[in-house]
């Protein structure tokens, strides 16, 4: 069939594991309109670079070392992927019919690592989710540390799909049990992810007023 209809584009989109987005397809939600032409021209050089699913400290670490840009940080903290259900309401994007019996789930806020470019939450594992499933997406999110290029050089550059808060940790702690992994992941961000959940009550007292 020559012609495609958009649901069938977007089906395919779901199976891509990898992206490679110019700065043109970014949506940019956390960018002010007027500031978006500003941050698409930091991150002018997109467009070989690989987003790979399910690797945000990686992504991001590499985009903050690769730019060699000031503007452009790299940040962990905790985000939470929300929809708008009315005027000022939100609910997790992801939530069940019962009770949640996970600490690691995507019903809550999770850890998590994006950039910042120009002051700007730029999160491309959350564009390139968008990207393929063609939501319009929320993400809240809550930072726990910013690092610049040359911190991230101090720490020794990028170590790979793995969160430096939580390398720090493990060091300090001596806990290098694979099984534990999750948990202290969880726990290193626990609280970026509960100031996310006390900021979202406040957002949402905030946006019923617009
Ligand atoms: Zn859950």
């Amino acid at each position: 069939m020559a012609h495609k209809t958009k649901i069938q584009k977007l089906r395919q989109r779901q199976r891509i594991e990898t992206w490679y987005p110019r700065a043109s397809d970014l949506v940019l939600p956390d960018v002010p309109a007027n500031e978006r032409a500003e941050v698409r021209k930091i991150l002018g050089w997109l467009g070989k670079f690989p987003v790979h699913a399910g690797t945000c400290w990686q992504t991001a670490q590499t985009v903050a070392s690769f730019t060699q840009d000031r503007r452009v940080k790299y940040v962990e903290g905790a985000s939470w992927n929300v929809k708008q259900i009315g005027a000022g309401k939100y609910l997790p994007l992801f939530q069940h019919d019962g009770e949640c019996s996970s600490d690691v789930c995507a019903c809550k806020p999770l850890p998590h690592a994006w950039s910042l470019v120009n002051g700007h939450v730029v999160d491309l594992l959350a564009e390139f989710y968008s990207w393929r499933f063609g939501s319009e997406y929320l993400y809240l999110h809550e930072p726990l540390k910013v690092y610049s290029a040359e911190d991230l050089l101090r720490v020794g550059g990028v170590p790979g799909n793995f969160s430096l808060l939580q390398k720090v940790w493990m060091e300090e702690h001596l806990d290098r049990d694979p099984e534990n992994m999750a948990a202290i992941c969880q726990h290193v961000f626990k609280e970026a992810s509960e100031s996310l959940i006390r900021e979202a009550a406040v957002l949402k007292s905030q946006r019923k007023r617009i």
